[in-house]
C-alpha cells in the first residue's frame, strides 16, 4: 500500500492537490486507517494555525493619524504642484508664439529746414534723434 507522505496530506486539506492526486488520497484514506489519522492531525495542526488571523488591524494612535493626515495633506499639494507645473508647461507649449524674425530697421530722421538743428553738427543731431 503506498501511503501519501505527510505533505501530500496536508496539501490534501489545503485542497492544492490536483483532481487525480484528491481522487487517489481519498480512495486510499478510505482503505486505510493510519492515514486518516495522519489526515485528521494536519486537519487539526491547520485549524490552529487558521485561527491566528494574520491580518493585525491595531486602532492607529492619534499621532499616526496625524501624521497619515499630513502626509496625504504634502501629497495632495505635491498633486497639485505636479499638475500645475504640467499644465503650466503645456499652456507655455502651445501658447508660445512663433520665434520672431527681428528685421533691423532705421529710422532715419532729417532735422527740419526751419529747425535750429541744422546749425548743429551732425553728431550732435545724432544725439538728439537717439536720445
Ligand atoms: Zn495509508
Amino acid at each position: 500500500m503506498n501511503h501519501p507522505d505527510k505533505d501530500k496530506i496536508l496539501k490534501y486539506v489545503l485542497d492544492v492537490l490536483d483532481t487525480d492526486e484528491i481522487q487517489s488520497v481519498t480512495k486510499h484514506l478510505e482503505e486505510c486507517e493510519a492515514c486518516r489519522s495522519e489526515l485528521r492531525k494536519v486537519k487539526e495542526e491547520v485549524d490552529t494555525i487558521s485561527k491566528f488571523d494574520p491580518v493585525i488591524e491595531l486602532e492607529p494612535s492619534p499621532v499616526l493619524k496625524i501624521k497619515k493626515s499630513v502626509f496625504i495633506r504634502i501629497l495632495k499639494v505635491a498633486a497639485i504642484l505636479v499638475i500645475g507645473f504640467f499644465s503650466g508647461y503645456l499652456a507655455s507649449e502651445t501658447m508660445r508664439s512663433k520665434p520672431v524674425n527681428v528685421v533691423e530697421q532705421h529710422l532715419i530722421v532729417k532735422a527740419p529746414e526751419t529747425s535750429i538743428i541744422k546749425y548743429i553738427p551732425a553728431s550732435v543731431v545724432d544725439i538728439f534723434v537717439y536720445y
